[in-house]
């Protein structure tokens, strides 16, 4: 059976039966001195006495060589040896030897004829199925040698019996034959199952060595680990990086069950004690996350197990693997601090203000509670003059400012309301505060109160000084919405009216306002059709030389003709076209239209046209442009685009970028409404403008101002010395007129010269002003009286 093995594991399986023969040769070979000896003792009286002596000590000193050799084979023993066929070949030949030497007794006492009664045979025959009993139990491993130990003794034996011809030893010779045979039978079989065990053994130790072998894999180079307890929840192995993450000694954590080790650090989430449910219950479990103290700091692990049962079906403990997910989690918690709290002031963010509203609306908001219960309420709110200060002081002070204001803010809700009220960013210089359960319209107006005065005591940032106020709308439910959204957006509403109310309102949201966002549905609808039906139109309104008699240009008004409404001015629908997304649309049509219109004028005369912030922002202005001037084939240098410093306000570079690229084009860009933005001035520096316009509210101020007279007087020397072009817009009167010809203003622009006219008017006044010329009249001289009422 051996044949069919690998050498190897045939070496293994022989030193394994050497082994097992090898533990029992002492006790065999005393048995053989002590038997030997005693058959001689009892044979000293026969006429066989000396024959016996001598076989006697043959035995003996066979024996004690093997013992000899059994202690010689101990000293040299070590683990993993193996044994050669060879040395197996020489077991079965001593153990034949010995076998042969025992075969001797039955053939030299063998009874002379009718000396049958003596003891002798009886005590021959005993002694031979006996030793045959013993050796082949000795040699039950290594069935060759029991054979050949048995056999010679059993023939020996047989021969001795035969030749006495006596019935009575005939079935004694039976009965050995009977011996030998179970002692073989016996032999084999079990020396089958002795192998077979072996190998079996052999192949499960390789196993446990290859699984031994991935696990080690699997510690080296995952994040996880392993570990087991046992029934008592103790923890019986537990791997090195485990003890590495515990931050402890290996000792200290065998034996120590895993929720004392998780216990210390028992969150209110009851996470331990579910773990040593799931341990009562013996279910396997994944991902359980459970904290540990970790030296000083508190560590999360999260485990997985499976119970583990023995052969009998006895559950003997769990086993599974860890991972630290401290990491994770704290990742985990900063993104979702991120997600819900602005990053600057520290503040919940939008979307945690609408989730609390949500949850606030439940509880405190619907119109189907209780009649007299409180309601909550939502107030908007919004800095005045933020923007200003940020962009002349620069984001960072910006920034620092925002930080104090929405901590004054958080402090003033907190007198007020107490923990009633949640403040939130909901983005720029936007706040929102909710208030549930809501005190009424009284407290909720000392609220606002509170928070425009805290909100407008000076600041210092930075070492500078800086004062700003704050406008506040107020929604209140459920009088002033019917769910959470409409809550929100009639507080925004209500602070669009109070910051229209000037600095430092409040406002209550009203029904009206209600109306007004409803019309202003209407106009986006129509608005949005106004295109497609060609109800939009272009006014030019003209541009005059400082001479007051030449006409320099045309800038380019949007009109609307809306069926009902009749002709709407573009400060009504122009800010709600950029709210809407329509700007960018509108704006390319406008260029098309001017350009297309004025390429029919005389050469030199000009075309202006107000672009809008979002079309810079859409990214696509400079193609419109190129396309424009393309297909009207308009020389650019005839194209004026007025910006506002509202643009400039947004900074980016890429506003600049696009700037360059108009000017490189060749058309020209000219600075609207200059003087009513923040810090014009800066602006000058940073971009080179070929135009101001300075603003009409100027214009019309500055007889009455002589502040205002000199800011003019400045701004035209500024112009001069930067090389710009000065327009002056809003002319009405010739006192005005003549009064900037002194502050030697180029250009003059208002009702004055002309009104803003249908493109069918210009040819008419064209020609009248071609006549006036010729004339020598100039152009105001006649349109005094009328734009004294304009
Ligand atoms: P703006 O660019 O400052 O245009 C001058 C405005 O002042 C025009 O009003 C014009 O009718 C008015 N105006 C001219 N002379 C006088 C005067 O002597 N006295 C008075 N009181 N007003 C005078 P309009 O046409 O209503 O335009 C208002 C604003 O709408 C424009 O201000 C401009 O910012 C914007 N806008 C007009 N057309 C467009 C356009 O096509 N695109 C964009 N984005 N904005 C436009
Ligand atoms: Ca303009
Ligand atoms: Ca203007």
């Amino acid at each position: 059976m051996s044949l069919a093995l690998p050498e190897a594991m045939a070496g293994r399986v022989r030193m394994e039966q050497v082994q097992s023969i090898l533990r029992l040769t002492p006790f065999m070979m005393g048995a053989n001195i002590l038997i030997a000896i005693l058959v001689a003792l009892a044979g000293r009286a026969s006429p066989h006495a000396v024959g016996l002596a001598v076989w006697a000590c043959a035995v003996v000193a066979y024996a004690l060589l093997g013992l000899r050799g059994w202690v010689a084979s101990r000293r040299r023993r070590s683990p993993n040896q193996i044994v050669s066929a060879r040395g197996v070949r020489r077991i079965i030949w001593q153990a034949g030897l010995l076998g042969s030497l025992w075969a001797v007794l039955p053939i030299l006492t063998m009874p002379a004829e009718g000396d049958l009664h003596g003891a002798m045979p009886m005590l021959v025959a005993s002694v031979i199925a006996g030793m045959i009993g013993c050796g082949g139990f000795a040699l039950l491993t290594l069935p060759a040698a029991a054979i050949a130990y048995s056999t010679p003794m059993a023939l020996g034996a047989l021969w001795a019996l035969s030749t006495s011809h006596e019935p009575v030893l005939y079935a004694l010779g039976g009965l050995l034959i009977f011996a030998l045979a179970v002692v073989v039978a016996s032999c084999l079989s079990h020396a089958r199952i002795f192998v077979d065990r072996l190998v079996a053994a052999a192949e499960l130790e390789s196993q446990r060595q290859v699984v031994g072998l991935l696990l080690s894999d699997f510690e080296d180079g995952a994040s996880d680990w392993l570990w087991e307890v046992d029934a008592a929840g103790r923890l019986t192995y537990v791997s090195d990086r485990m003890v590495a993450a515990a931050g402890a000694e290996k000792v200290d954590l065998l034996g120590r069950t895993m929720s004392d080790l998780c216990g210390a650090a028992e969150g209110p989430d009851g996470a331990v004690a579910a773990l040593s449910a799931l341990f009562a219950e013996q279910r396997t479990f994944r991902d359980v996350v459970v904290s540990i103290e970790a030296g000083e700091e508190t560590r999360w692990w999260s485990l997985s197990a499976k119970p583990v049962h023995d052969l009998d079906g006895r559950f003997t403990g769990f086993r599974g693997f860890g991972a630290d997910i401290t990491r994770a989690r704290e990742d985990q918690a900063r993104i979702s601090r991120l997600a819900h709290y602005d990053v600057l002031t520290q503040l919940p963010n939008r979307l945690t203000f609408l989730q609390a509203l949500s949850r606030a609306w439940s509880e405190h908001g619907r119109a189907d509670r209780k009649p007299r219960a409180a309601g909550c309420a939502v107030l908007c709110l919004d800095l005045d003059q933020f923007k200003g200060v940020n962009d002349s002081l620069g984001h960072a002070f910006g920034d620092d400012l925002l930080v104090q204001a929405a901590a004054r803010l958080r402090d003033s809700v907190a007198r007020q309301v107490g923990d009633r009220g949640l403040v939130a960013r909901l983005g720029g210089d936007e706040f929102a505060v909710l208030v549930a359960p809501s005190p009424g319209a009284a407290g909720l107006s000392r609220l606002a109160r509170d928070i425009v005065d805290t909100l407008s005591r000076p600041y210092e940032v930075r070492g500078h000084h800086a004062l700003i106020g704050a406008s506040i709308g107020i929604a209140e439910a459920p009088l002033h919405a019917d769910d959470p959204d409409n809550l929100l957006k009639n507080a925004d509403l209500a602070l669009y009216q109070a910051k229209g109310d000037g600095r430092g309102a409040y406002r209550f949201f009203e029904t009206a306002m209600d109306l007004w966002i409803q019309q202003r549905r209407e106009l986006e609808m129509d608005l949005r059709h106004a295109l497609e039906k060609d109800e939009l139109k272009l006014f030019f309104q003209p541009l005059i030389g400082r001479d007051g008699d030449r006409i320099i240009g045309f800038e380019a008004l949007l009109r609307w003709q809306h069926p009902r409404r009749g002709l709407v001015a573009p400060t009504e629908f122009i800010e709600c076209a950029e709210q809407w997304g329509l700007i960018n649309k509108i704006g390319e049509w406008v260029l098309n239209e001017a350009c297309r219109t004025a390429v029919a004028w005389p050469s030199p005369l000009t075309v202006a046209v107000n672009l809008s912030p979002h079309q810079f922002a859409s990214g696509n202005l400079v193609a419109q442009v190129r396309k424009a001037l393309k297909a009207s084939r308009l020389a650019p240098s005839r194209l004026e685009l007025e910006i506002t410093e509202g643009l400039l306000l947004q900074d980016s570079a890429t506003t600049l970028d696009q700037l360059a690229q108009l000017k490189k084009l060749g058309v020209k860009i000219a600075m609207d409404d200059f003087g009513t933005g923040y810090s014009s001035l800066s602006y000058l520096w940073r971009f080179p403008f070929d135009k101001i316009k300075i603003d009409r509210s100027f214009v019309a101020e500055m007889q009455d101002n002589a502040a205002i007279a000199d800011i003019l007087r400045t701004i035209a020397l500024l112009g001069r010395t930067l090389n710009l072009e000065v327009t002056a817009e809003g002319v009405e009167t010739a006192d005005q007129a003549r009064l900037l010809s002194e502050m030697r203003c180029d250009q003059f622009q208002g009702f004055l010269y002309g009104r803003p006219m249908p493109v069918g008017d210009i040819p008419s006044f064209l020609l009248a002003n071609t006549a006036r010329r010729l004339r020598g009249e100039d152009l105001d001289d006649d349109w005094d009286d009328e734009a004294a009422v304009g």
